[in-house]
């Protein structure tokens, strides 16, 4: 891949690259946001800022800038991992700490891309937490991410955060609108019926896909505090279609305020990167007994 110069007509880049230009660039960066692909460019553009000796960095041209380019600078050490939870796991975190503590191969930096690195689970976060509290001096971190929000307060404490921004390309990844609609849909239909199984049966579309349930939890808890406001006779055109309405009539305030409550703690849970399939089956426990 060719290293390319940093475009400063676009504000993030702008300011990374005069922090660059310092040459005080923070020891942990968080690039939020776009696709993973644009997320790895630009952090590989950084990273070769970092080990570049030329004069404009990353100047393209020093044997640095040519080994970057190439993917193959020693001290440029890319980790990459599925975007799952948990995928990011305790034990590579260690091994990256204890790499971080041996100085440099050629250049004066060492650089390390995280790439879903949002995917830790607390211990993990912990485990790099330590090392953002005192890196040695030639040590930077770029985590990569779609979104911040999965770190804990003091990872991103340590950290500067960037946000790249809603991806530029037309092939991302995320789910599309309907999906969403439709599975949120289906589990609050569930709630009206009064068998625990159909609600198992709609939140198994889950199961196996931890985005989709991320984009849909909010969807979810929408439709309940829609059928809320139809209780106070507050009601509003929705995308819902007549969904809210009919958990209005089948649910009492109490039971739409517990779901609302419920879809809170599984987004919490869900930030904490807790085990998925657990994650599935304890909405279907706390929606289910928000109903009896
Ligand atoms: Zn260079």
């Amino acid at each position: 891949m060719k290293i390319e110069p940093f475009n400063t007509e676009n504000p993030v880049e702008k300011s990374l690259f005069s922090a660059l230009c310092t040459r005080r660039f923070p020891h942990a960066v968080i690039l939020e946001g776009a696709s993973p692909d644009e997320r790895m460019k630009l952090a590989k553009k950084i990273a070769a800022a970092l080990v570049c000796t030329g004069a404009e960095v990353p100047c393209g041209v020093c044997p640095d800038c040519i080994k970057a380019a190439a993917d193959s600078h020693a001290d440029i050490l890319i980790h990459s991992v599925e975007d799952k939870p948990r995928a990011f796991k305790v034990g590579m975190v260690r091994d990256i700490r204890s790499n971080a503590y041996i100085v440099p191969n050629e250049a004066d930096r060492k650089v390390f891309i995280l790439e879903n690195s949002h995917t830790m689970g607390v211990e993990g976060q912990n485990a790099i937490l330590k090392i953002l509290e005192e890196p040695p001096s030639y040590v930077n971190f770029i985590l990569l991410c779609s979104s911040k929000s999965g770190f804990l307060p003091t990872v991103l404490s340590r950290s500067a955060v960037y946000n790249l921004g809603q991806s530029s390309s037309s092939d991302d990844d995320s789910v599309p609108r309907e999906k969403i609609l439709e599975a949120a849909k289906s589990v609050a239909l569930s709630l009206t019926s009064y068998s625990d199984y159909e609600t198992v049966r709609a939140a198994a579309v889950f199961e196996k896909d931890a985005k989709l349930l991320r984009e849909a939890l909010p969807v979810i808890q929408e439709i309940f505090a829609a059928a809320l406001r139809i209780k106070y006779n507050a009601a509003e055109e929705t995308e819902f279609d007549d969904i809210p309405s009919e958990l209005s009539q089948k649910l009492s305030r109490r039971s739409l305020l517990e779901l609302i409550e419920a879809a809170d703690t599984i987004m919490s849970s869900l930030k904490l990167n807790a085990n998925h399939n657990l994650t599935v089956t304890t909405l279907c426990t706390r929606f289910r007994r928000a109903v009896v």
